[in-house]
């Protein structure tokens, strides 16, 4: 009887080559910095006195707000672009204490009290009539918190302040001012 064959040796495995695990991917983040704007803050300063440095410049010359809130506002304004075909129109941003102190004497009922307006913290804006009027209005009301801006409840109709349907802030950091007691 013939011998059973020999098998074959089977080659070895070769070593098992150590693979990285995959990373995790990132989100791409919604909000990334634009040029002259790094979206960052570092140093808040104070209502009214806020470094420019941490001021960006947005689409609508002279107006400036803080960093965090404009990479958040000029995406908001681009889809607000793409929908209406023109630039959200403002009428004011990020206002220092002198500004606050001229407003309040030219606006005595409407303006705030220097040094309480979050216009003073880089993180509201106003925006002109036709800007947020019928159709403009709905869709901001839906689209601006995607971007974390909205008219804020004070400001509403039967809110604790001044009907304002023109001012948007940046919701989170006012949020983290009123929690700190600076708002
Ligand atoms: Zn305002």
């Amino acid at each position: 009887m013939a011998p059973e064959p020999t098998p074959e040796p089977v080659n070895p495995s070769p070593e098992p080559v150590e693979v990285a695990p995959a990373p995790e991917p990132t989100p791409a983040n919604p909000f990334p910095p634009y040029p002259g704007c790094d979206g960052v803050v570092t140093e808040p300063g104070t209502n009214g006195r806020v470094p420019a440095s941490e001021l960006c410049d947005i689409w609508q010359d002279p107006f400036h707000v803080r960093a965090d809130a404009a990479v958040r506002l000029e995406p908001l304004n681009d889809a607000y672009e793409k929908t209406f075909g023109e630039p959200l129109c403002l009428t004011g941003g990020y206002r220092s204490y002198e500004e606050q102190v001229r407003l309040k004497s030219q606006k005595p009922t409407l303006a705030a009290t220097p040094g309480r307006s979050n216009h003073g913290w880089g993180l509201a804006v106003d925006i002109c009539d036709y800007s947020y009027a019928g159709e403009r209005w709905d869709w901001l009301k839906e689209h601006g918190p995607e971007f974390g801006w909205d008219n804020p409840p004070w400001a509403r109709r039967g809110g604790e302040g001044p009907y304002e349907p023109w001012h948007w802030e940046y919701t989170e950091a006012v949020d983290a001012l009123r929690a700190q007691g600076l708002e």
